[in-house]
């Protein structure tokens, strides 16, 4: 078997990873846990809320994998490909009041939504902008092209400022992944609310799509650092060598920053797909002074608690 693997072959394996994991914790939410169904108990997770079993029953074939909360549930729009939350106030009102099936889900934003309904010329406008912004990340970038992705970022909407993103990441050239880097790490913290705010988990997200081996390092730095959007540049580093990993556990045990330390681990976890690494590691980690670390490793591995 070979060493290293594809990055489509890493990415759907992580994917595959997270949806049963997403399962595994939807499982976990509907079992009658007597704690859950506590109607006086808080919810287990904040920010949940409670749904009418009892009523959700009536409407789906289904009891035993109703969920007892709803959580907020990020979601890219299908057509403009803004990425969204749908509330848990919002499914609740679509499960039990539409009462829609429990396994349908929120796929468009609420424009995009209303745009197909009424056939809006904008939207429809909007949406071929954003297909045609799309294509250009096929091909390497000419002037023409960047001019287009230029004028993107100036769209009054910002689910074109983030296909331009994308494309940008899809490029993945020195000017390109420049311009990203300084959108994840402004000078200043951006305003709640701000293009700029949402624009470095945007670019984090752009980044991660095609990360150049040359920005590795970067990547590993930002995410161990704790930076807000350091996840999705630490899931980047999919397919990186062992030595790659081998020597930022060195650095890191020598550092000993706990919370570095358990970064590390988790994304070791996702992205070195060699076990051999976490068996010469295992040991050391989890005799860590701080049990965290040792906790992080069990979690990480799936190891009994
Ligand atoms: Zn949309």
């Amino acid at each position: 078997m070979s060493e290293r693997k594809s990055n489509k072959q890493r990415r759907a394996e992580i994917r595959d990873k997270r949806l049963k994991r997403a399962e595994a914790a939807r499982r976990a939410l509907a079992q009658p846990d007597p704690r859950w169904r506590d109607e006086a108990g808080p919810p287990p997770v904040v920010g949940g809320v409670a749904t009418d079993r009892e009523l959700l029953a009536r409407y789906n074939n289904t009891y035993d994998l109703l969920p007892a909360f709803y959580f907020d549930r990020p979601f890219t729009c299908r057509d403009c490909g803004e990425a969204q939350v749908w509330t848990a106030k919002q499914q609740k009102w679509w499960y039990e009041e539409v009462r829609a099936p429990i396994d349908s889900e929120a796929v468009r934003c609420r424009r995009c939504r209303r745009a197909r309904r009424e056939g809006d010329p904008a939207g429809n406008a909007l949406r071929e902008r954003c297909r045609q912004l799309r294509a250009l990340g096929a091909r390497a970038p000419d002037a023409a092209a960047r001019r287009a992705i230029d004028e993107a970022l100036e769209s009054k909407w910002w689910g074109v400022r983030v296909v331009a993103l994308e494309t940008l990441g899809l490029w993945a050239d020195a000017t390109s992944v420049e311009r990203l880097k300084a959108m994840v790490s402004p000078a200043q913290a951006p305003p709640r609310g701000s293009w700029l705010f949402q624009a470095r988990s945007a670019a984090a997200k752009a980044l991660a799509l095609k990360l150049p081996e040359a920005e590795s390092d970067w990547a590993l730095e930002t995410g161990l650092s704790g930076h807000r959007e350091g996840g999705h540049l630490l899931e980047a580093l999919v397919n990186r060598p062992r030595a790659f990993w081998e020597r930022a556990l060195e650095t890191e045990w020598r550092r000993a920053d706990p919370e570095r330390l358990i970064r590390l681990v988790w994304a070791v976890r996702w992205n070195a797909a060699d076990e051999a690494l976490y068996r010469s590691w295992r040991g050391k980690l989890r005799g860590h002074a701080d049990r965290r670390v040792g906790l992080a490793v069990r979690y990480a591995w799936g190891e009994e608690i």
